[in-house]
């Protein structure tokens, strides 16, 4: 039974990766699929050139949690991932999901139908398991877009951090809902990426160079009951990363591209080191590296759970970029 499930027997930190089957235009173009997959391991084919010119290829080989082929499906995604770490959230502990890769790698694809599924089980474990015992459910959506945070479920209205003192983070004026049913959940999602990736300018090109951070907050008063004001017990969020060869715009000709480019590098070496310190029980973590990294904070002290859900393109066209998120994903592990 979920109440059964121990923090304890919950790996701290998991990496999976997540390979998408090749789309109509890489298909047309005839380019090829460069990644075996395994279980808990895959091989990347890279086709090089010798100095005379013939080609020959490098298999660089990975192993990983688990590997999640182009066959499976956001179902089997979920009960891989997130499925384990729902009953513990009502055990104080705080949970995070990052999903992580190159643009059109599959982040938005993957991370989109967590949520609800997430909330279905949440529910669930309310009203049955956990029945009468006063639990209550808020969501908030936000992004955060060169180094600043916008509010996902109030028209993109800018906030502001502020630091308690005691590990807490608060972000002002962030709108916060109650969940009720998995009908308002699912409106509040569709409504959240749909700001996103409009954005103010309507670009669509905006979403990859954003952080999109979906939290699940579960509170109870002291007493259980509705009218004393209710606590933090756990958290759940989901986290559609911006795309990772965004880092590297840093000699873009745009200057406005070139920071929000500096400021993506920033916060994904930051992530990375606060869960490599994480893993290694390492008192001092990281946060101040980033925006990303400070609004997670509370999320990285104390008793945690990640999971690391590395999204790769199948085709050649992607190696460099593909070999890039696999050495990020290794580097975490
Ligand atoms: P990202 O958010 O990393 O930029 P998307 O999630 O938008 O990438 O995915 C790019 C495209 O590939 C979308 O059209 C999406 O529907 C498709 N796609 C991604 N992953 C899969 C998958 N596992 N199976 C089928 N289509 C996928
Ligand atoms: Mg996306």
């Amino acid at each position: 039974a979920a109440e059964n499930v121990k923090a304890s027997n919950v790996a701290k930190i998991k990496v999976v990766v997540r390979k998408r089957p090749l789309n109509k235009k890489e298909l047309a173009k005839n380019d090829e699929d460069i990644i075996e997959t395994y279980p808990n391991s895959l091989v990347v084919h890279e086709t090089k050139l010798k100095v005379d010119l013939t080609e020959y290829v490098e298999k660089h080989e990975f192993v990983f949690d688990a590997v999640l082929n182009e066959e499976v499906s956001n179902d089997e995604v979920y009960r891989e991932t997130v499925e384990p770490i729902v009953p513990i959230i009502f055990q104080r502990t705080k949970a995070t999901c990052f999903a992580y890769g190159q643009t059109g790698s599959g982040k938005t694809y993957t991370m989109k139908p967590l949520p609800l599924k997430a909330v279905r089980d949440i529910l669930r474990l309310m009203h049955h398991t956990y029945r009468n015992h006063g639990f209550q459910l808020f969501v908030s959506f936000f992004e955060i877009y060169g180094g600043k945070l916008f509010d996902l479920l109030s028209d993109r209205k800018k906030l502001c951090m502020r630091e308690d003192g005691k590990q807490q983070v608060c972000i002002v004026g962030l709108q916060e809902y109650r969940v009720l049913d998995v009908e308002t959940i699912k409106e509040l999602i569709e409504k959240g990426n749909a700001t996103r990736s409009t954005g103010t300018t309507g670009a669509n090109e905006e979403s990859s160079r954003s952080h999109a951070i979906l939290q699940l907050t579960i509170k109870r008063s002291a007493d259980g009951s509705e009218s004393k004001p209710a606590r933090v017990v756990g958290k759940l969020s989901f986290i559609d990363l911006a795309g990772s060869e965004r880092g590297a715009d840093t000699t873009d000709n745009d200057k406005q591209t070139r920071m929000e480019g500096a400021e993506i590098n920033k916060s994904l070496l930051a992530l990375k080191e606060c869960i490599r310190a994480l893993d290694n029980d390492q008192g001092h973590i990281p946060f101040r590296g980033s925006k990303l990294t400070e609004v997670l904070r509370d999320s990285f002290v104390g008793n945690s759970r990640t999971v690391m859900i590395s999204c790769i393109s199948p085709n050649s066209g992607s190696c460099e970029h593909t070999l890039n998120t696999l050495r990020y994903a290794d580097r975490v592990k």
